[in-house]
């Protein structure tokens, strides 16, 4: 969300999507323990685009109105033009809906064909971070052209805001979930030592929230910012730019803390980490980015583990904090191609800043994981 805004900028995760995992309710038999009581089935709020595959411009369907209310959420429908006269969306596929399905297609690499197709509308259906691709109309999702001239597909919010401190606290709110402290704060710390060690900033846990610079809380619906979580699966989680460091998770997801995620029995488990990860870089001053293995790239998949940094994410963060000297451009044991990429990022030039214009309006970050 953006500091001083009229309204927040929430921030959504998403999931790493290359594997277009489509993250459907099924009922899940055994929650991993200490997980909140959720009776299946889990209502996933987007699982009714599937309806949806195959529309195309001109067509007339029901749903498409709450498709519609996704693109404006996420920053790709800008206004009501296409609405009806008491404001809301009605269920006409016009000209304005292809453009913001060409866009959203862009942004997350499938083929730009302006049709629901099934890819489109499974990648739609992902989990995500509630933060908006497109802040105030500029889209915050770098473009592949980018890539071609050596610049990073990573984003900023408009006017570039970042934390002229070098050291920053947070505060872990432990009300409203029933992970225990100790387990968080290990999380958290593991989370924020992603950010620190490639860049020149430090982290350090406070008891006091009035202390923090960042406040961590889980929340469930309505929590009295403007952006409301839906229950398990869609929106995960959102944060806000600099300096506000507000940063939500949904209370109501099945948060896997302490164990494997990859190993839970339930289809809906999301690993807090991996969130607490991406929702961090917003929290620092970055955006979503359109490179699927990112941690910024704004859809997580359910029962996935993504917390090591990409080299487009360490060009981003160092664009705005610097390179931690320390740091030599060897990412964290994963892949062998992980380990190239970032040797690759440490040879490119400090990162480009476009693509964000400078008009700092108060803008709404959808943020949803
Ligand atoms: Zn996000
Ligand atoms: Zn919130």
């Amino acid at each position: 969300m953006v500091t001083g805004g009229a309204s927040p900028l929430v921030v959504v995760l998403a999931a790493a999507a290359a594997v277009l995992v489509v993250l459907m309710v099924s009922p899940a038999t055994a929650l991993p323990a200490g997980l909140p009581d959720i009776k299946p089935p889990f209502p996933n709020p987007w699982s009714a685009f599937k309806n949806l595959s195959g529309c195309h411009f001109g067509d007339e369907r029901r749903g498409l109105a709450k498709l519609k209310e996704y693109l404006w959420q996420f920053g790709y429908l800008l206004t009501a033009s296409s609405s009806t006269p008491s404001g809301r969306f009605n269920d006409l596929f016009d000209a304005d809906v292809e453009l913001a399905i060409k866009t959203y297609q862009r942004n997350f690499g499938l083929d730009v064909t302006g049709d629901l197709d099934a890819a489109t509308v499974t990648q739609m259906m992902a989990p995500r971070c509630g933060v908006a691709d497109i802040i105030n109309g500029t889209s915050t999702m770098g473009n592949l052209s980018a890539v071609l001239h050596g610049r990073g597909l990573f984003s900023y919010f408009p006017g570039s805001p970042l934390w002229s401190k070098r050291t920053l606290k947070y505060a872990i709110a432990t009300s409203e979930t029933s992970i225990d402290r100790a387990t968080l704060t290990q999380v958290f710390a593991r989370a924020f030592a992603r950010w620190s060690e490639v860049t020149t900033l430090n982290f350090a846990e406070t008891a006091s929230a009035a202390d923090a610079d960042i406040t961590i809380g889980f929340h469930a619906g309505d929590h009295g910012d403007g952006e409301s979580f839906d229950g398990p699966l869609g929106t995960l989680a959102h944060a806000f730019s600099p300096t506000n460091g507000r940063l939500h998770l949904d209370a109501t997801e099945a948060w896997v803390a302490g164990g494997d995620v990859t190993r839970a029995s339930s289809d809906v488990a999301v690993d807090l980490e991996s969130v607490a990860v991406h929702e961090i870089g917003h929290i620092l001053g970055l955006g979503h980015s359109s490179v699927p293995d990112s941690i910024m790239y704004p859809t997580l998949t359910s029962r996935t583990k993504k917390v090591n940094l990409a080299a487009d994410d360490v060009q981003g963060i160092q664009g705005l904090y610097g390179g931690n000297p320390n740091f030599k451009g060897v990412m964290p044991p994963a892949t062998s191609s992980r380990e190239m990429d970032s040797a690759a990022a440490a040879a490119l030039p400090r990162p480009f800043h476009g693509l964000i214009s400078a008009a700092a309006v108060a803008v709404r970050l959808a943020l949803a994981l």
